[in-house]
């Protein structure tokens, strides 16, 4: 790697300059790869074999949960923040917003969101990123093929580099150069592309104290495949190849004697979508909602979830909600305002009712465990029926793996203890030796 001609503007004395730095200092660092949506129980030698090997490097997470909704942008507001939704603000994959008192349908998925989210609340995310908080001390570089959404919450304030194919930015998301766009595809031949360049330049040359690397696959195609087809565990090969090609990135690099932490993990798994569910206009039919088109009662979907928002003004109507959903057997589990703190959510913005939609541990035509039925997408999105889909507190949907390796964990170590996607941001700052104050998780280290 670093011969590539992506950097070859840089002098090569500059680059083995600063590796040279860096190698005498062991100043420590952190690498992160996340593969999204791959389920725990797909890290296997026959699926994933190099992710399955790196489990004797590495504490094993056996009982990693993702937060909810079990959706990327959330999850990646999280992993940023450390923090769930209550407290960093982004409710969900799609979110209403209460704008001059009228309620606004929102895909946090769109490159704008969070830009439009601080016009509208004061704020993009309510707490700092770990982009932020890496700020002046070796600075954080994060690489998403993502949605834009999910890519700009690792950092919607511009503290570092964030790379995307809808807009990449420096420090006060000023553009890079138009040179250094990422201009790849959201599939795996994308991932690709970007995992080449991250190596390159993130890890080999720029060495940031933060380097972030989050593929789209296998969730994307999760989407559009039967979980456990032969189509689905090809993709599942290929990505476990692009994280092959970090995991050997870093070895070369501690083999230089350099301090690494090394986080592998993914942000949710998926469920298999059994039926398609037209919450609204299961509320108009029940009198509790005025039309497809008012603003009394809104439920947006993140897939497996729905969040319900009620006016301030129909605040008389949540008891009648809460009937309702009590007697919906498509409704897992229903969580009324004042328990939302339960899930990681708060009643805020109108956030009324959480939904997590009914799931099962009955298996797929191939065998794979976990159904799910899904809340109607938002206009001009195609439901998930007999596909892969997530968002909700569905087991398997609530198992992504996480796997990390250096100082403070165990080689080969199978950890037991709850975890979950905030305890990252933490784990990294520990290793970084910053302080993690104001954060839901806790740092994973044993000391
Ligand atoms: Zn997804």
């Amino acid at each position: 790697m670093g011969q590539g001609g992506a950097i070859g503007q840089r002098r090569p004395d500059e680059r083995e300059g600063r590796r040279l730095a860096a190698a005498l200092s062991i100043v420590p660092r952190v690498v992160a790869v996340i593969l999204d949506g791959l389920r725990r129980d797909f890290v296997t030698a026959g699926h994933t074999p190099h992710l399955a090997r790196f489990r004797a490097q590495a504490a094993f997470f056996a009982a990693h949960r993702s937060v909810f909704p079990s959706a990327t942008r959330v999850v990646a507001a999280s992993f940023a923040t450390g923090c769930h939704p209550a407290r960093h603000g982004l409710q969900g994959n799609s979110v209403a917003l209460l704008e001059s008192g009228v309620f606004v349908r929102h895909d946090a998925g769109g490159r704008d969101f969070l830009q439009h989210k601080r016009r509208v609340t004061g704020t993009s995310l309510a707490v700092p990123t770990m982009t932020e908080r890496v700020r002046g001390h070796g600075g954080a570089i994060t690489f998403s093929n993502a949605s834009p959404g999910a890519a700009y919450a690792h950092d919607p304030d511009g503290h570092g580099f964030l790379y995307n194919r809808a807009g990449s930015f420096g420090p006060g998301r000023v553009p890079v150069a138009a040179g250094d766009e990422l201009h790849v595809t959201g599939d795996l031949a994308g991932d690709r592309a970007m995992t080449f360049r991250f190596i390159a330049e993130v890890l080999d040359e720029r060495r940031p104290a933060l380097a972030v690397l989050w593929l789209h696959e296998p969730d994307h195609m999760q989407h559009e495949l039967r979980l456990g087809s032969p189509e689905h565990l090809a993709v599942l090969r290929q990505a476990d190849g692009h994280a092959r090609l970090v995991l050997d990135a870093v070895d070369r690099l501690r083999s230089n004697g350099e301090d690494i932490l090394l986080v592998a993990g993914s942000d949710h798994g998926h469920q298999t979508v059994v039926g398609v569910v037209e919450i609204e206009a299961q509320l108009i039919a029940a009198g509790l909602k005025a039309g497809s088109s008012s603003g009394d009662v809104v439920s947006v979907s993140s897939g497996t979830s729905a969040l319900v928002y009620v006016h301030p003004d129909c605040a008389a109507r949540v008891p009648a909600l809460a009937d309702f959903f009590a007697g919906c057997g498509w409704a897992g589990r229903v969580i009324p305002p004042d328990r939302l703190y339960e899930v990681g959510q708060a009643p805020v913005q109108g956030l009324a009712f959480a939904v997590s939609m009914r799931d099962e541990d009955g298996s797929n035509e191939c065998g794979v465990p976990g159904l799910s039925l899904e809340a109607l997408p938002g206009p001009g999105k195609p439901n998930r029926l007999g596909f892969g889909q997530h968002g909700g507190l569905g087991r398997y949907e609530q198992s992504p793996f996480l796997m990390i390796a250096g100082t403070g964990f165990e080689a080969g170590a199978v950890r037991a203890e709850p975890t979950s996607i905030v305890d990252i941001a933490p784990t990294v700052l520990r290793h970084l030796g910053l302080p993690a104050e104001g954060m839901d998780g806790r740092a994973l280290q044993r000391v």
